[in-house]
């Protein structure tokens, strides 16, 4: 797990969350969750996972069958009007009333907001190539996806939550908008999560990547640390089983081998050692994303 030098109180905690859908499997398994303020979390998981119903689940748009999520310290299904206004989300598919121009959309919902950064606003829909007076529906799927975005940047909130934002953006698209989310959270302290299935979308910023698979939050760590620690080693059972108690190490994953050798994917301290009848491999995202999820 991830630790910020920092006490700050989380903006998002999920406990013992239980989730199926009628008649399904569990979708969420006794999961828990923490995101602090300043983070900028890129929630990876395959098609199905349950990335969706886990960012609902934490918005309290869905109600899990148990568990408890807090957001800003308020109980999810008790927020108070001026804590519902830190937050903000954008959906996988957003119903932007299409009659609408960007123009009237965004004023129809800054009236709801009492923080509304018009010059924020302003920039973003000139650099983002949008034209303010024209109706929605004519906008291009990336360009409607942008407009989501600027609406939930526009108040400035305190936990913004993005379901696969990036999906119909064209890579130009993507590279300004992480470098508008990261700004977001280096201005203010924000933490931002974002689903995603594009490995390449992470590797742009230092953000934090949390693997969703089996219904849990398998690993949650800043990108460049996993990438600098997680190894694969290779070796009998015993001396994976001594190497794993000496470097007090979790295995991320075990995969049994031929003739009773094992490989196990774990972190390696900076500056330890390795046995040497112990293999050892570099991991990339790649082999993390395809290994833990
Ligand atoms: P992801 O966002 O990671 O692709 P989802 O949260 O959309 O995953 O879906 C997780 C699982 O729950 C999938 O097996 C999906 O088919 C199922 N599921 C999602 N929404 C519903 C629903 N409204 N009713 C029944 N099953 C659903």
């Amino acid at each position: 797990m991830t630790h910020f030098p920092h006490t700050d109180s989380p903006s998002a905690e999920l406990k013992g969350i239980q989730l199926a859908y009628p008649k399904g499997p569990a979708v969420l398994n006794g999961l828990d969750w923490q995101l602090l303020p300043g983070q900028v979390v890129g929630l990876l998981g395959r098609n199905g996972a349950g990335k969706t119903t886990l960012l609902e689940t934490l918005l309290g748009l869905r109600e899990p069958d148990a568990g408890r999520v807090h957001l800003l310290g308020q109980d999810v299904q008790h927020l108070d009007d001026a804590t519902r206004a830190r937050i903000g989300y954008v959906p996988q598919h957003s119903d932007l009333f299409e009659g609408f121009t960007p123009a009237q959309l965004l004023a129809y919902f800054k009236s709801f907001y009492p923080r509304w950064n018009d010059a924020k606003v302003e920039g973003l829909m000139s650099r983002w190539d949008i034209r303010a007076e024209q109706p929605i529906r004519k906008l291009s799927g990336g360009q409607k996806q942008r407009l989501s975005i600027i609406r939930a940047l526009a108040h400035e909130p305190d936990l913004l939550v993005l379901d696969e934002p990036v999906a119909s953006l064209d890579p130009a698209g993507r590279r300004d908008f992480l470098r508008e989310l990261v700004g977001e959270v280096l201005d203010r302290g924000a933490t931002v999560v974002f689903s995603t299935h594009i490995l390449s979308d992470l590797e742009r910023v230092a953000f934090n990547v949390a693997f969703l698979t089996q219904g849990r939050i398998a690993l949650q760590a800043p990108l460049d640390e996993l990438l600098d620690q997680v190894c694969a080693f290779t070796g009998s059972v015993t001396e994976m089983a001594a190497l794993m108690a000496r470097l007090n190490a979790q295995p991320l994953k075990r995969t049994p081998l031929e003739a009773g050798r094992e490989r196990v994917l774990a972190r390696l301290p900076a500056g330890e050692a390795v046995p040497g009848g112990v293999a050892v491999d570099p991991v990339n995202l790649d082999d993390l994303f395809a290994e833990l999820t």
